[in-house]
């Protein structure tokens, strides 16, 4: 193999052409991607960045001199618009193509839009993104944040933290539902309040109102907020489209890149890795996909090694998932799987507190541990989760403070 194509150039990009170098891969490997920057980071996107409390330079996954030793061909503010695995290649969107003996494809999600095209109503998932909501800061007193997700609840604090006044507005019964189990979610509930954020709970949003720009946010109960400035925060989409008619398999709907145990997708030397790829986890009966910042790392170094090795020594990737947020400066935690879990139990401090352990079960077995301002307890039960473990000797495990 002499040529192998990267397709994304972001945390999973970047690993696979690391991971690729560290195995003693030296031919050429081109990244592309369509973003004009190299690798960064976005978890700050919503954090320090966008409260302006860190420099830029809190995005930066390497330095310069780390992306040169790399030695890669460059493709950025480029997309790859077709895969032919037929003829080893990978077409760009300038008309080029790039000769592909191997295919790490890591192109990542890109944030779910609402059907508005007002000024003033943002999405949140790149650099720039960031920047624009950032100013949007500096001139507006007041947002609405529709969707308390991961990225609307943490744009929310640091819309707080800069001052603004903040209407938050979710569907569901409580914040974070994909990531924090309702039934100690309730906590995120008395945070936002806590901070003087208007939670609206149990409400969709109807539409988008304004003139050339947005001005008002109306509700499925009819209430109309006032709102100069929006952010949606709706989850994400798996870019696959560029994969139409290349054999790649996709999962459906926004499933992502089906993959099997080994990263491997139904092309031969076709991988994939990070927030598209949806592979079969022993641990967790079915296939997952994850839109985790860890996750994206680690599976696209797995990934690009099995590209490398034969048939026989590749690694099926087994990971805990592990996934965080911080919010008002705490940090919330997540080993493991939150949904679906039919017994949770706090296992160290109280919610009420806001510092806790809880473990979260299914079936009889341990699948998850969800903490708050409590980072060496729960990763101290990392491993109970690296191996099939019952609920009960999970809780034999339990020691230190309740
Ligand atoms: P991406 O980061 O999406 O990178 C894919 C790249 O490929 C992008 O640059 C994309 O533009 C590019 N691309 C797309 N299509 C093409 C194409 N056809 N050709 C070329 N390039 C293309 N996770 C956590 O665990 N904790 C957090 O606190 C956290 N905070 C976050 C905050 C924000 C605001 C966001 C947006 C995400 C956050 N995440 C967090 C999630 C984490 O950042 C993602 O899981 C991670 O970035 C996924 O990496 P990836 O490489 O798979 O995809």
């Amino acid at each position: 193999m002499r040529d192998i194509v990267i397709a994304g150039a972001g945390m999973a990009g970047l690993h696979a052409a690391e991971a690729l170098r560290e195995a003693g891969f030296d031919g050429r490997i081109t990244l592309i991607g369509d973003e004009p920057r190299r690798p960064y980071s976005r978890p700050p996107l919503s954090k320090e960045f966008l409260t302006g409390k860190g420099a830029p330079a809190t995005l930066d996954l390497r330095q310069d001199a780390e992306f040169d030793a790399l030695a890669l061909e460059w493709r950025l503010g480029r997309a790859a618009v077709r895969l032919r695995p037929a003829e080893r290649a990978v077409d760009l969107d300038d008309g080029t193509s790039v000769r592909a003996d191997g295919v790490v494809i890591a192109t990542g999600s890109r944030a779910r839009r609402p059907d508005t095209r007002l000024a003033g109503v943002h999405v949140l998932r790149t650099a720039e993104d960031a920047e624009a909501l950032r100013a949007g800061f500096a001139e507006h007193e007041r947002i609405v944040v529709v969707g308390a997700g991961f990225v609307g609840a943490e744009v929310a604090a640091s819309a707080r933290a800069a001052g603004l006044a903040v209407t938050l507005v979710e569907a569901a019964p409580t914040p974070l539902t994909r990531v924090v189990d309702p039934r100690v979610g309730g906590v995120f509930t008395e945070l936002h309040r806590d901070n003087k954020v208007d939670l609206r709970l149990g409400v969709g949003v109807a539409g988008f109102e304004g003139d050339d720009r947005v001005r008002r946010v109306r509700l499925a109960d009819g209430t109309a907020i006032d709102a100069p400035l929006v952010v949606a925060g709706l989850g994400a989409l798996p870019n696959t489209e560029w994969l139409a008619g290349s054999g790649v398999a996709l999962a459906g709907g926004a499933g992502g890149v089906l993959c099997d145990a080994y990263c491997a997708t139904s092309v031969p030397g076709v991988y994939a890795a990070g927030d598209l790829a949806n592979w079969p986890h022993p641990r967790y009966g079915g296939r997952i996909r994850l839109e985790h910042w860890t996750n994206a790392g680690e599976q696209a170094a797995v990934a690009a090694r099995n590209l490398l090795a034969g048939e026989g020594t590749r690694q099926a990737f087994t990971p805990v998932p592990y996934f965080w947020s911080d919010q008002y400066g705490m940090k919330v935690q997540l080993l493991g799987q939150a949904a679906p879990a039919d017994t949770v139990e706090v296992v160290h401090g109280s919610p009420e507190d806001r510092k806790f352990v809880a473990f979260l079960g299914r079936e009889g077995m341990l699948v998850g541990v969800l903490g708050l301002r409590s980072t060496p307890k729960v990763m101290r039960y990392r491993r109970l989760l690296a191996e099939p473990t019952t609920w009960a000797d999970a809780l034999a495990e339990v020691s230190g403070p309740a």
